[in-house]
């Protein structure tokens, strides 16, 4: 069936880039003769039918901005069958016959869920800073987070070092750890505690029996965000200053500042990129895929494959990291 009219959304935690996402979506939907709905406030809107068609004036000057116009949500309605079924009423009401989610893990797993109920096309674009999604090198906002750790990093560095601190610095992530690992090794920090590896806590007690490194009067170290209460940057500083009073410990947590700010140029031609090719996708009779990116070339990653929670780290990285901070 050919696709005539498309809605799209964004959904679950921002990213920096979802603009440009939208905007290509829309213009290039435009571009092939197809009727584009902004939907908003994510898979909420779609189910209280908060819905808009949209023109190429509708993604003006957009390209540079932080956030999503079309706002976004978190919908508990949209786990459930009777919401899905709303959110699917809603698109035959207006004629939506495919759908584009930019979001993160949660959003493609809903999407997923969607196609399979109604059998509707959905293509996907990978739209959060963590960078968690399988079969893609990057994630639409994971550059500029990690421009926006540096600058931050670097602030902490004059402090940490006028004041022969140790620092944890918390930055998010959810369960991956390439915020941390990257935002180090730009920032030239001493060590990280990602999920990837052991506990946060045997992670703490390694870093500590390694003796940071001697020849240094501060060390700063990049913590990913954790549920424990116990772990995170101010559970692990906490049990420092229990365990080794002897260090001078300080915590600071970058919370919602990383997901902010005007996308760098890589976020807005990664957006670009994958916008075009997700209508281009739906042109070509193809559903249930997210659009990535793999050695700077386009690719199609079905839906299962990019929400299987196993994009790995390269242990070379954590290596690099290391043998850097001596
Ligand atoms: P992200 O997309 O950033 O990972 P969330 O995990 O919060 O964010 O997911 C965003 C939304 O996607 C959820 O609020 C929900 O509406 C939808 N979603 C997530 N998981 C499911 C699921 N298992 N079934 C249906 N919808 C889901």
């Amino acid at each position: 069936m050919e696709v005539k009219t498309i809605g799209i959304l964004t959904s679950g935690g921002d990213a920096p880039g979802m603009n440009a996402a939208i905007r290509a979506v829309t213009r290039s939907a435009i571009f092939a003769g197809m009727k584009v709905f902004g939907i908003y406030r994510g898979y909420q809107g779609l189910i209280e039918d908060q819905i808009e068609e949209f023109k190429t004036q509708n993604v003006s000057n957009i390209i540079s901005r932080g956030g999503t116009i079309l706002k976004t949500a978190r919908s508990a309605d949209f786990k459930t069958p009777e919401g899905r079924k709303l959110a699917y009423e809603n698109m035959q009401k207006h004629g939506i016959d495919a759908l584009v989610v930019i979001g993160g893990d949660g959003s493609i797993t809903g999407a997923s869920i969607l196609a399979r109920e109604y059998d509707v096309p959905i293509v996907g674009l990978p739209g959060t800073i963590d960078n968690d999604l399988a079969g893609t090198d990057m994630t639409i906002g994971y550059d500029t987070a990690m421009n926006t750790i540096m600058e931050c990093v670097d602030k902490i560095r004059d402090t940490a070092t006028s004041h022969a601190r140790l620092f944890f610095i918390e930055v998010m992530g959810r369960d991956a750890g390439f915020l941390a690992l990257n935002g180090a090794i730009a920032t030239g920090c001493e060590d990280v505690i990602i999920p990837e590896e052991t506990t946060q806590y045997d992670q703490l007690k390694a870093l500590i029996a390694n003796g940071f490194r001697k020849s240094k009067s501060s060390s700063m170290v990049l913590v990913t965000e954790s549920k424990d209460p116990q772990g995170g940057a101010l559970g692990l500083a906490e049990r420092m200053k229990k365990e080794f009073p002897e260090y001078d410990v300080r915590c600071s947590i970058l919370g919602h500042l990383q997901r902010g700010g005007s996308p760098t140029a890589a976020d807005r031609i990664l957006a670009s990129r994958t916008g075009y090719a997700a209508v281009e996708a739906l042109r070509e009779g193809q559903r249930n895929v997210m659009i990535g990116i793999h050695n700077d070339h386009i690719v199609n990653v079905p839906f299962h494959k990019a929400i299987k929670k196993d994009k790995p780290i390269d242990p070379e990285l954590l290596t690099v990291l290391r043998v850097l901070s001596i």
